[in-house]
């Protein structure tokens, strides 16, 4: 089981949280929304070597905590993932877009700087912006669009660009992210589950549901369960690859 987009700290009981998927041996890319949780969400995780912690900004907090990029850069020498990140187009947040754009930009700059990073990349209604940014900043790493809920167009840029995407079963369960999920390139593809936000049947996803994923993917491609696992196992290691081998010696050999 691959997780690669949970927010770990926001479950009820984030101790509780890591020692299940610890137990249960899911692989899962623990996002943070500000740089001042990376640390504890880390520590939390620290006797589950499967999960990675990713220092985040999360756009819609990007105008209260701007002040906050300072710390960011600080602790990027130490994470080979960046997320969650990006931009956030809804009306709620349409007021703030300039901050978040300063904040998207500085921390792209920052991961070029730092010779390129993993990164967890939020787009809603902002997809062009966020390619048109990442353009900008070739150099910044491997993006990799969680949840991705742009047009066919977009998507096919974002291929072009080098994204990676992360789908999970709330996003498969509309049919326009079917749709995306069917065109995206079969071995760039991550399982995610957006969890505690990630809602399936109201109940908010669990990372080891991820895995609900697997056959949803495998009828839109027209695959066994058993290929789209071998493909998404095969994505991991490359998106480990790219972290660098200090990170990831001696892991996800699966
Ligand atoms: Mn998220």
């Amino acid at each position: 089981m691959i997780d690669f987009h949970a927010h770990l700290d926001l479950y009820p009981d984030p101790a509780g949280a890591v020692e299940l998927c610890r137990q249960n041996g899911t692989y899962v890319l623990s996002v943070t929304t500000t740089p001042s949780a990376w640390l504890g969400t880390k520590r939390l995780a620290k006797a589950a070597p499967r999960i990675r912690t990713a220092l985040g900004l999360h756009p819609q907090v990007a105008h209260q905590r701007k002040r906050e990029l300072s710390l960011f850069d600080t602790l990027l020498a130490d994470s080979a993932y960046v997320g969650e990140i990006g931009l956030e187009g809804g009306k709620e947040w349409k007021p703030f877009f300039s901050d978040q754009v300063a904040v998207f930009d500085h921390i792209l700059k920052s991961c070029e700087q730092a010779g390129g990073r993993v990164m967890s990349i939020h787009s809603r209604q902002a997809a062009t912006d966020v390619l048109n940014m990442l353009e900008a900043h070739p150099k910044s790493g491997t993006p990799i669009l969680h949840w991705f809920t742009g047009s066919q167009k977009e998507l096919a840029r974002a291929i072009d660009l080098g994204c990676w995407f992360s789908v999970g079963p709330a996003m498969l369960k509309s049919a326009n992210g079917r749709k995306l999920a069917a065109s995206m390139p079969k071995d760039r593809v991550l399982t995610e589950t957006d969890g505690p936000f990630g809602m399936l049947q109201r109940r908010p996803l669990f990372p080891s549901d991820a895995a609900l994923a697997i056959p949803m993917l495998a009828e839109l491609w027209a695959l066994s369960t058993q290929d789209v696992e071998a493909l998404v196992r095969g994505a991991l290691t490359s998106v480990g690859e790219l972290a660098g081998p200090q990170i990831w010696k001696g892991m996800y050999v699966i």
